[in-house]
């Protein structure tokens, strides 16, 4: 494949920034360490385009088009239509040429709109990038990065472009996309002389496509898109393969073994036909009809569209699908793993207890062990947890503004969920003062000592206890609650967390609230409705945990709630045999959140969790909806789901499950519609060819498939969603798509529609009378059962006709479709129908209450079984 490429930057001597010194790069890419103005970056982005890898080649709107030509069954109808006009059948070749080009408009367009809804997504799915622009920390799409840029980023980012480090904390890469190696790289701000070094080497070096895991990092940008070292693997595997969910892989697998079916049955007719000395051609045309009409070649792409509707749906209530079998998993879903803070609770957390006995060193600690920024209103932006701290500093004014801005450090470990705990380091005259924050547990068994007014004394046993009582008492009031320590040393030693954060002196606790989120408590209720368990899984201690589900009502089903610790005993047999009856997970480290992902799926459930940090991922991934988080969630852990949360909300899961339901619900009907309509035509011709009738014409056929197979099925498609749909157990989702039973159901619908229609050209005399009454039975029969299809359950007696406006109008806009061939005498002529009268007329109309009565009775024997 040949690929035009844009004039490239000219052919420059190839650079080696790892080798550079910081100060060539500045000159060489005329920046510096306070990044671009906005006006230069504007300038870069105009002069070297965006910061995107190129994608395969879309499809022109023609090249659509054309492509619905490469059907058989296309082909096989246009070679009918040359045949009719050279034997002297104009009219039959202009119908069913017409027929052709109006199914693949209709191809065309389903095709291009679920395109329009993917792509849609992807944009709303496009990551975002901190630079410097103007000297301050800007957030931009990731596409409008430029050569100069100085990106920050920290634990969970995506490295955007290609970077040089300027500056790193602890920073640590996982570069497996680039180089294979999937523990992280270690980063370093040395320079490297070997020109020549692989990319795994570079440690100064962060590459696009890369992520980092921990710590934080600084780097100007020295590649976009296309120049980056991903873009020049792009390059070389610059192809987009399509997924197919499993839905449409069955559907696919149901569609080919019917064509099969369809083409076996359709030669029989034919030579029966021929054998009973019927005019060839005509039973040539019949046969070819029969094939077009009933080979159930739409199925897919109705599901495509249906699913790519649902999903824009979706995204509209927050809900981003990043992959799209996940909308048909979602309907399923039988257990929701949820994380507390932030998608049970607000994540707006309140200082309301502080317990110390020196209260000025725990509001040192609160001040310097903490990475929030103060923002232009002097309002704290960060991590909740820590914005809390600063925000009851300034409120209380322990201290002042400037006091907050100034609050240098020397060294820090950054908090991981691993650890619990969080460190700084200070100079001081004696050399550093280390202040560690994290929960109490954690903390106070690296605590000996504590300070008791301005003396620091022995932590004893006595003391630990007051401690943890003072802890539990916190967390019953649902706190979440930080302890606070430090200690003074020499030297720091680098690389040993284990070193510095152990022999500390305990200065206090912290507890503060994070409220209950006020829908999350419907949507709970909504989930045990609808037989879905949900499950707690938090960092937070047991007692907070289990205040908070209480409240929530997680535990109202007489769960238990266990620690991480707890887990930790239990061999996975043993979770799996336990984990039906744990509500809560407390105190968990994210690698547990596979462990019970695992559990729950040897129990053969599917299983949602969620997640937003970079040790998630894992968990995300094994789970079969992973839930990732628009707000609060790293991009690691987002590029691992297969859904994001716009909103973080545990309410939005919920939603997105009943629009799962509400998907599937309607893939099953309109598949369901389409079967049974296909049969009830089979079989009538079949039936009719056995006869030696006279029975429908092929331009009748072809007309009938084209009234009932678009609007009706796709109006089927866009059904709100069915009363107690979540209501009801999840579906299983090992059963098939359509079970044994349903399949009989297809058969019986089919089956009676082809009765009626014969039932109708009798009564009509078998003769021109007589085929128009099955001409009109057979199709408008097919839309009084679309209509009743609203429902597979409930009775259409039941709903409301202004709940369904899509099916309504599909099915009068259809039978309009199909009366104007027999009432427009020109019409009436080219199909060679006749003129009916009223006692016809109510005989039809009859025939096809029948068929609405007939499915209404099938529901209800169906309703029996379940
Ligand atoms: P959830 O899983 O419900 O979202 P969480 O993941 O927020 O909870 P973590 O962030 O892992 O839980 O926090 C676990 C514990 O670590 C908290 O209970 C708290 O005591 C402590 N902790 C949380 N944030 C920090 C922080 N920034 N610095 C130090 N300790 C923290």
């Amino acid at each position: 494949m040949s690929t035009e490429t844009k004039p490239e930057a000219k052919p420059e001597e190839k650079l080696f920034f790892h080798s550079m010194k910081e100060q060539d790069i500045f000159s060489k890419l005329q920046t510096n360490a306070t990044g671009l103005t906005s006006k230069e970056a504007a300038k870069r982005l105009e002069e070297h385009g965006p910061n995107k890898l190129e994608e395969g080649k879309r499809k022109t709107l023609l090249q659509i088009f054309i492509a619905q030509f490469g059907d058989l069954m296309i082909w096989i109808l246009m070679a009918a239509a040359v045949i009719s006009a050279v034997v002297g059948e104009p009219v039959d070749a202009a119908i069913i040429g017409i027929v052709v080009v109006l199914n693949s408009i209709l191809g065309t367009v389903q095709e291009s709109k679920a395109e329009a809804a993917l792509d849609a997504l992807k944009q709303m799915a496009a990551p975002i990038a901190k630079v410097l622009r103007d000297g301050s920390i800007t957030k931009v799409d990731a596409s409008q990065i430029v050569v100069g840029d100085v990106v920050v980023f920290e634990a969970g980012d995506s490295i955007p472009a290609d970077i040089r480090l300027i500056q790193c904390a602890s920073l640590k890469v996982e570069e497996s996309a680039l180089t294979g190696e999937s523990v992280p790289v270690e980063k370093q701000l040395i320079i490297i002389d070997d020109t020549k070094a692989a990319l795994g080497d570079r440690v100064n070096m962060s590459y696009m496509g890369t992520a980092a895991t921990y710590g934080r990092g600084t780097g100007i940008v020295i590649a976009t898109g296309m120049n980056t070292e991903m873009g020049s693997i792009a390059r070389q595997l610059a192809s987009t393969e399509k997924e197919t969910t499993p839905l449409q892989k069955q559907l696919n697998g149901i569609s080919n073994i019917l064509s099969i079916g369809v083409l076996i049955i359709a030669t029989v007719i034919f030579g029966i036909g021929m054998l009973s000395g019927r005019e060839p051609f005509e039973m040539f045309l019949t046969a070819i009809s029969l094939a077009v009409a009933a080979i159930p070649e739409g199925l897919v792409a109705v599901v495509t569209i249906v699913l790519a509707m649902g999903m824009s749906r979706m995204a509209g209530n927050g809900a981003i699908i990043r992959r799209l079998p996940a909308v048909e998993t979602l309907g399923s879903t039988q257990v929701i793993c949820s994380d507390k803070t932030g998608t049970l609770t607000q994540n707006r957390m309140t200082v309301q207890k502080a317990y110390s006995q020196n209260e000025a060193t725990l509001f040192e600690a609160m001040r310097y062990c903490n990475d929030s920024k103060l923002d232009a209103n002097n309002k704290a932006v960060g991590d909740p947890t820590e914005t809390a701290l600063i925000d009851y500093l300034i409120k209380d004014k322990k201290y002042t503004v400037d006091e907050i801005k100034n609050s240098p450090r020397d060294g820090e470990i950054p908090f991981d969920s691993e650890r619990k705990l969080s460190s700084v380091a200070l100079k001081n005259s004696g050399g550093f003062r280390i202040y560690v924050k994290g929960a109490p547990d954690v903390l106070l068994a690296r605590c000996i000592k504590e300070l008791s007014g301005d003396k620091v004394v022995e932590l004893g046993k006595a003391r630990q206890d007051e401690i943890v009582l003072e802890n539990e008492n916190m967390a019953k009031l649902a706190l979440r609650v930080l302890a606070f320590g430090f200690k003074d040393v020499t030297a720091l030693t680098p690389n040993d967390v284990v070193g510095t954060e152990s022999g500390l002196t305990f200065c206090g606790l912290i507890g503060m609230i994070d409220p209950a989120r006020p829908e999350a408590k419907d949507a709970i209720a909504v989930c045990r409705k609808a037989g879905i368990l949900p499950v707690m899984i938090t960092g937070d201690h047991k007692i907070t945990a289990v205040a908070i589900a209480n409240d929530l009502g997680i535990l109202d089903d007489g769960r238990e709630a266990i620690n991480g610790a707890e887990l930790q005993e239990m061999t996975d047999e043993e979770l799996s045999n336990r984990v039906e009856k744990i509500g809560v997970y407390a105190r968990v480290s994210p690698e547990h959140k596979t462990r019970i992902v695992a559990a729950w799926q040897k129990k053969h459930k599917i299983v949602a969790m969620t997640g937003d940090g970079v040790n998630d991922a894992p968990a995300l991934k094994a789970s079969d909806i992973g839930v990732g988080m628009g707000i609060t969630g790293t991009d690691v852990s987002k590029g691992a789901s297969d859904v994001v949360l716009t909103d973080d909300n545990f309410a939005t899961i919920v939603k997105a499950v009943a629009e799962g339901r509400r998907i599937f619900d309607n893939i099953h009907k309109t598949v369901r519609f389409l079967l049974s309509s296909n049969a009830g035509e089979v079989i009538a011709i079949l039936f009719a060819t056995l006869m030696g009738w006279k029975f429908l014409l092929p331009i009748h056929i072809l007309w009938i498939n084209l009234v009932t197979d678009t609007f009706p099925a796709l109006a089927l498609g866009v059904e709100p969603p069915e009363k107690g749909a979540m209501a009801r157990k999840p579906r299983d989702s090992r059963l098939p798509f359509f079970t044994k039973s349903e399949w009989i159901q297809v058969l019986v619908t089919g089956t009676m529609e082809a009765a009626l229609a014969i039932f109708a050209y009798l009564l009509g005399g078998q003769g021109m009378l007589g085929t128009t009454m099955a001409f009109l039975v057979l199709s408008l029969s097919q839309l009084f059962a679309a209509v009743a299809l609203q429902s597979e359950r409930t009775s259409i007696f039941k709903n409301k006709a202004k709940d369904h406006p899509m099916l309504w109008l599909a099915f009068f806009g259809s039978t309009m479709l199909q009366l104007s061939v027999v009432l427009i005498p020109p019409l009436r002529d080219i199909f060679k129908l006749a003129q009916l009268d009223l006692a016809s007329w109510v005989e039809v109309i009859g025939l096809c209450f029948v068929m609405l009565i007939f499915v209404e009775v099938q529901k209800l024997f169906a309703k029996k079984e379940a």
